[in-house]
């Protein structure tokens, strides 16, 4: 059986602008049965790191907030805090950030709250018995809304080949914990060479598992991988960036434990999910890079559809039929019909995800297009 993926195009008239499109095609997921009165909603955005362009443009986002209040639920935005260091590692920068890139209140009329804390350790424990995940650290203020309306800017991705909705919600809804569980799968390393030994991060460390090692000047921070918890903790705090993350999961293991990720926060609002997807600006790397580089196809459209897996397989299609942009990264696969995030990243398979996505129930790859 097929899932419906409902899809607006990029054009516009004096009668039909692309904000009022956006409302539209919301309406088409049924959102007033599918919310109620006085709910908590959260609307999952990236909101971009600082010098991103390529995020979700905030006027859109106002429309969704607008018919959620219609309705007379209580929308939020919301997003998690990173597990490498940049502009929205914690929560004063990202909210910060997020103001930058348009999302203040003034704008989207919704407030923002950090889901996963101050300084992303705000987690809520979710069974999820996957093959690689049986706990799902998850972002508590993501877990206890009564429901959620992810909003993804899809774009091509170094690690899943491209980012979209699974990647949304199994990555973006993980707390920091979650999010190193699905990077890898040992524990964080001191690079001896940045080190200088000032015991900062003993004090954030929840297993007890980093000590100082060697004598004055030659003293650095070791950590014991038999008592690592893998919280993340220690990423953060070391002022001179000297813990760093191991990129050691296999990409099939990471873009599996991704999607089990994504059925524990979905599985959690039984139904009252909805996702809507952007086409637009296509940038060849994730919206956590402090730049957006030249789109690699023309806008195609914004979809919206209920099954998280049928929105992905149907904006990966849309991207791969359209024309690539010679004027962009990609070098190779230009033609209508051929393989743009293969090319940009020839050693990911991308269809992993969306195939193990099926493969536990999440949704189908079947869809029907309906244009409006
Ligand atoms: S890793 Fe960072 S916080 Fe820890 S001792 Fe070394 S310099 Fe200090
Ligand atoms: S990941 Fe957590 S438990 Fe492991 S060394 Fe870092 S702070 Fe300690």
């Amino acid at each position: 059986m097929s899932s419906t993926v409902f899809m607006t195009d990029m054009s516009a008239t004096w009668k039909k602008s692309v904000p009022a499109k956006v409302a539209k095609l919301f309406d088409q997921t049924d959102p007033a049965r599918i919310f109620g009165k006085r709910d908590l909603v959260a609307v999952k955005i990236h909101f971009g790191e600082q010098g991103c362009t390529a995020h979700i443009r905030p006027q859109y986002v106002r429309k969704v907030v607008d018919r959620l209040k219609e309705i007379g639920a209580r929308p939020f935005l919301t997003d998690t805090n990173t597990l490498y260091v940049g502009s929205r590692t914690e929560a004063c920068s990202h909210i910060l950030t997020a103001t930058e890139n348009g999302f203040g209140r003034e704008v989207t009329a919704a407030p923002i709250i950090i889901a996963d804390g101050l300084r992303g350790n705000n987690s809520t424990a979710v069974s999820v018995d996957g093959q690689h995940v049986k706990t799902a650290h998850i972002a508590s203020d993501i877990h206890y809304a009564d429901g959620l309306v992810v909003l993804t800017h899809f774009k091509a991705h170094e690690l899943s080949g491209f980012g979209g909705t699974l990647k949304n919600v199994g990555m973006g809804c993980a707390a920091r914990q979650g999010k190193l569980e699905q990077h890898s799968n040992i524990s964080p390393k001191v690079n001896e060479k940045k080190c200088i030994g000032c015991g900062d991060c003993i004090t954030w460390c929840r297993g007890g598992a980093i000590s100082l090692t060697g004598e004055g000047k030659q003293q650095t921070s070791v950590i014991d991988p038999e008592r690592c918890v893998g919280c993340a903790e220690c990423i953060l705090s070391c002022p001179h960036g000297a813990i760093q993350i191991q990129w050691n999961q296999s990409i099939p293991v990471f873009m599996e434990k991704m999607v089990e990720y994504a059925a524990a926060v979905i599985r959690s609002k039984t139904d009252r999910v909805v996702f809507l997807t952007f086409i637009t600006d296509v940038s060849p790397l994730c919206d956590c890079t402090p730049f957006s580089d030249r789109s690699i196809v023309p806008d195609v459209g914004i979809l919206a559809s209920t099954d998280p897996v049928a929105i992905d397989q149907a904006a990966v299609d849309l991207v791969n039929a359209a024309p690539g942009n010679p004027l962009s990264r990609l070098e190779s696969a230009l033609a209508p019909g051929e393989d743009k995030f293969q090319a940009l990243f020839p050693g990911i398979d991308w269809s992993h995800q969306l195939e193990y996505a099926e493969q536990i129930g999440l949704g189908t790859r079947q869809y029907e297009l309906v244009k409006l």
